[in-house]
């Protein structure tokens, strides 16, 4: 399948509730979801507090590292590390570990094309020239459907949805779907969350030939990212890469624990959010 016959799709849903937000936007007014200022979900103040991924990290599996290397010990095995690329476009701080959190529990799902903006400008760097016109379609972490009834929508597949209305990628959400409702990863170490996750997704077999892009809120251990590149190789995927919006500023990350893609909510101060309405 070529790329450019995939390009350009812009879901109906997508623009209708563009629209939607835009007539809301005119009869209640945003504010900043960061600092309370009028006129903006994120304001331009707000939105240059978020830290950037570091330069010093693993070329293959995005993690921080003291220097730039082309792999590291977390990536070196191809069985245990099938992603050909895994990049994230911010540490997970203080004020995106809130958005996401508002994103995720809180049902602010129209922060989702903003916080998308920083997938955007991740794709958008100089080592991803090459890859972006071979990727065939862009597909969403999955959530399980009890986990997708509950919360009303998979915010990773809001994301998705966000970086290929800018970037012209194809969405597509009929590829992986998550089969086991694992439990929360919370206070699990890293084998213990591979363990949790180790086949919980099935691929479509409409998947032969793709080279896809993963898109997932947080990139933790990476036992998810990884069980899905699983499912989308066994079922014949070229090659699989990833972008997630959070990585960890540390492995010892105390916020680990509120990070992964289908944990269930734990609350977070609200005086670190601001004005939410
Ligand atoms: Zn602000
Ligand atoms: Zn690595």
């Amino acid at each position: 399948m070529t790329s450019a016959a995939n390009r350009g799709v812009l879901p109906l849903a997508d623009s209708v509730s563009n629209w939607a937000m835009a007539g809301v936007d005119l009869l209640f007014p945003p504010t900043c979801v960061g600092c309370g200022v009028a006129g903006h979900r994120i304001c331009p103040h707000c939105a240059q507090l978020v830290t950037p991924a570091p330069a010093t990290i693993c070329r293959r599996c995005g993690r921080v590292r003291e220097d730039v290397v082309d792999r590291c010990v977390a990536c070196t095995d191809p069985v245990a590390f099938p992603l050909r690329r895994v990049r994230a476009a911010a540490l997970h701080l203080s004020p995106l570990r809130e958005w996401i959190h508002l994103l995720k529990y809180e049902g602010r799902r129209d922060l989702a094309p903003l916080l998308a903006r920083y997938l955007v400008a991740t794709f958008d760097q100089p080592e991803w020239v090459e890859i972006a016109p071979l990727v065939d379609a862009v597909a969403p972490v999955p959530l399980h459907v009890e986990r997708l009834h509950e919360r009303g929508y998979n915010q990773a597949e809001l994301l998705a949805a966000g970086l290929c209305r800018q970037r012209h990628l194809l969405l597509r959400t009929d590829l992986l779907r998550r089969e086991k409702l694992t439990r929360s990863q919370v206070g699990l170490n890293a084998a213990e969350r591979k363990a949790n996750v180790e086949s919980a997704f099935c691929a479509a077999p409409a998947c032969r030939g793709l080279r896809l892009l993963l898109i997932d809120d947080v990139y933790t251990t990476g036992a998810t990212l990884c069980s899905c590149a699983v499912a989308a190789l066994e079922a014949g995927a070229v090659e699989v890469y990833a972008l997630t919006l959070a990585l960890p500023a540390r492995a010892d990350d105390p916020d680990r624990a509120d990070l992964e893609h289908d944990a269930s909510p734990t609350p977070i101060s609200s005086r670190t959010i601001g004005a939410t309405s």
